[in-house]
């Protein structure tokens, strides 16, 4: 049985991300969804936030399942028995980076493979990090997130601006 690991900050799930999970699904037999525990990375959510947010928008696909990870990518492939990694690519931006960090992976773990998906046209401005931005200057997300995304944002959000401001 083919599995493949689809890494990554998830801070949050877009519909971007949610796009290529369900496309990935289609041509893998298991999909692992894996967040990084990447602490230096300052996120808004806990890895155990954006985990369960992840199991939420993925509970109606089977093949799915949601983990956390610490350290190198292919070395948790490598623990799950995993031979792809998928990875999303929106723009040639993007390219660059994701060039070097599957060459890098190929050299660490040659076993493993990675596997680009081209964004849809429709999320291929959609990142993590517009999504938190249009959140915070009070912007409606619901275009780019799921519900229960949103509502955790802007919970988040709330709770930041209060303990700025504790009049408000
Ligand atoms: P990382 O910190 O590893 O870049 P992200 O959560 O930002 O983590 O992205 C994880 C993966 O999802 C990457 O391969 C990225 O290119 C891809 N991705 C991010 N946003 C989108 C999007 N809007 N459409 C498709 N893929 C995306």
């Amino acid at each position: 049985m083919a599995t493949a690991v689809y890494p990554g900050s998830f801070d949050p799930v877009t519909k971007g991300h949610l796009d290529i999970i369900k496309r990935a699904a289609k041509i893998n037999d298991h999909l692992i969804v894996a967040v990084l525990n990447n602490s230096a990375k300052n996120p808004l959510f806990t890895v155990e936030e954006r985990v369960e947010l992840l199991k939420e928008c993925c509970k109606g696909i089977q093949n799915v399942s949601v983990e956390s990870f610490d350290g190198l990518t292919v070395e948790f492939a490598k623990k799950r028995h995993a031979s792809v990694m998928v990875r999303g690519l929106r723009a040639v931006t993007d390219f660059e980076n994701e060039i070097q960090l599957a060459q890098t992976n190929h050299a660490l773990m040659p076993g493993i493979e990675t596997m680009f998906l081209a964004t849809s046209i429709k999320w291929s401005y959609l990142s993590s990090t517009i999504v938190k931005e249009a959140a915070y200057y009070g912007s409606d997300i619901g275009k780019f997130v799921t519900p229960n995304v949103e509502k955790a944002v802007n919970e988040k959000y709330a709770l930041i601006r209060q303990k700025k401001d504790p009049e408000t």
